[in-house]
């Protein structure tokens, strides 16, 4: 016969396993909801939060972040996150903040605890000095926003997703950070890798269509000479166009670089008038679906890239 005591903790334990099997949710509920702005933002999240966390982006990867249209899906996942992480710098100012505002969720408003502005972890390039005025373009006002595209960046901004996550649940903080620990050590490897790969190609002058590549250029020594965009947010015009044909001979450019929300029909010409490659390589991870994590957004870009410089020889 089974003591007392023991039959106390075996019922505890069948009414553990019954709440279990009656409500599947207690064990989620446990769970941080986080959303994201962009796909890159909730991939680094997935790598530090792994089981503990839902992580959802708001923009699919092949959007232009700059442009998203509000879907009313947007409001019901912004209603119940925890944790909000923008891109900032502005990238989300056309569709965001109002959604923010019209989801009423206190825990995600501007300045709240569950707001993240990621920014703040990384290396921003293009910060404009003195005076910013309409002239510079219409987007990126307070430095260039497509700064996920470093390695040494992505690590950056997952130590203080990490470090984010560990205060907002801190029963996990162990293990968000060993996650973190984790996702560094495979990320230094496959930047080894990455570096060897683009090694041949240090110096090679690129084009690109938006100014969305400027950490990456700087991370693996490539020069961005000029953009198909006359300013950041305006549209080619035939003069503008006309310079960069004229620039591209003159540099000897063989690359002409298109994020995959924009129009092929003028880059596809400034490839005719010089003889260059044009690529639609891919600022962000889900832009193609065999491209899931941060891992593989390098391992495409890079592939594209070697490819181009070889056949542009
Ligand atoms: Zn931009």
């Amino acid at each position: 016969m089974p003591g007392p005591q023991l039959r106390t903790r075996g019922l505890a334990g069948l009414f553990v396993l019954l709440m279990g099997v009656l409500s599947p949710g207690l064990a989620e509920a446990k769970k941080l909801n986080v959303i994201t702005s962009t796909t890159d933002m909730a991939a680094l999240v997935q790598e530090v939060g792994g089981e503990k966390v839902n992580v959802e982006a708001l923009a699919k990867g092949y959007q232009d972040p700059h442009f998203v249209e509000a879907k009313p899906s947007f409001l019901l996942k912004l209603r119940q996150s925890d944790l909000l992480i923008v891109v900032g710098l502005q990238l989300e100012i056309g569709w965001l903040p109002a959604l923010i505002t019209q989801s009423g969720n206190p825990r995600i408003q501007v300045g709240a605890p569950g707001y993240l502005d990621a920014s703040q972890f990384a290396q921003i390039l293009e910060v404009p000095q003195g005076q910013v005025t309409r002239a510079m373009g219409d987007v990126h006002p307070m430095g260039n926003p497509h700064y996920w595209l470093d390695p040494g960046n992505g690590r950056r901004i997952a130590r203080g997703i990490a470090n984010k996550l560990a205060e907002m649940d801190q029963g996990d903080g162990a293990y968000f950070q060993q996650r973190f620990q984790d996702f560094d050590k495979r990320l230094t490897t496959a930047e080894q890798k990455w570096d060897e790969e683009m090694k041949p190609y240090r110096g090679r002058k690129v084009v690109t269509y938006h100014r969305s590549f400027p950490n990456f250029a700087q991370h693996f020594g490539l020069d961005v000479i000029g953009y198909v965009e006359p300013r950041p947010g305006i549209p080619p015009t035939p003069s503008h166009t006309m310079e960069l044909v004229a620039l591209m001979k003159q540099e000897n450019c063989k690359v002409v670089l298109v994020e995959p929300y924009f129009d092929l029909k003028t880059p596809q010409s400034v490839g005719r008038a010089t003889g260059a490659q044009v690529v639609v390589y891919l600022p962000s991870v889900g832009g193609e679906k065999q491209v899931t994590n941060y891992f593989e957004l390098f391992d495409y870009d890079i592939n594209l890239l070697t490819k181009a410089f070889d056949a542009g020889k």
